[in-house]
């Protein structure tokens, strides 16, 4: 099971990812928790990407890419994982596909949570303040909502072409999404 968990901020890809993961026994592989890690670690890495994670701004491409490769030759990933919040543009969609590529392995489908814009917005505000992300202001919210709209969301195109895309509604309880979510990856 090597799945990739697409969709905008706020759409619930962390919540859903906990789940989908709990229940085919894989690691769920955060990009955006293992920068936050190097921030808090206070490493010379965390030093380097803290304003662009402050700003809702992307991280180079060879950077995130360099630290999920990392991630994903450790043994723990030999039999699978999901991953979310990567790629976040299409080269790092072609990195890891020459990654795929060279390890012999494939990816089992791709799924977009699709929620509309205003609950995206709604639901970034209400989870502001109350997290302890600095990136979850009403303003970088909608900073990050543009970088998605702009970098991302090109991303279910690669993939559409590729023929592994699911596109999941988002909107629902946490139960049907991932519900949905299930049967799109044929769980
Ligand atoms: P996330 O937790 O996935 O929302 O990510 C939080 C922040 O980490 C993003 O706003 C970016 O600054 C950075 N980040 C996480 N994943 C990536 C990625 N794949 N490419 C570039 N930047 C990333």
């Amino acid at each position: 099971m090597r799945i990739i968990l697409l969709g905008p901020p706020g759409a619930g890809k962390g919540t859903q990812a906990v789940l989908i993961c709990k229940h085919f026994g894989i690691p769920h592989i955060s990009t955006g928790e293992m920068l936050r890690e190097q921030v808090s670690s206070g490493s010379e890495l965390g030093r380097q990407v803290k304003s662009l994670l402050d700003a809702g701004e992307l991280v180079s491409d060879q950077l995130v890419m360099k630290v999920l490769e990392d991630r994903l030759l450790r043994p723990d990933c030999a039999a699978g994982y999901l991953l979310d919040g990567v790629p976040r543009t299409v080269v790092q969609a072609e990195i890891l596909k020459g990654f795929l590529g060279a390890s012999k392995t494939a990816l089992t489908r791709v799924v977009q949570l699709e929620v509309p814009e205003q609950v995206l917005l709604d639901r970034i505000r209400h989870r502001g303040g109350a997290g302890s992300r600095s990136d979850d202001t009403a303003e970088v919210a909608a900073k990050r909502l543009q970088v998605y709209w702009a970098q991302t969301a090109p991303v279910a195109e690669f993939y559409r072409n590729e023929g592994l895309l699911r596109q999941v509604d988002g909107v629902g309880t946490v139960e049907e999404v991932s519900a949905r979510i299930l049967a799109a990856v044929g769980g």
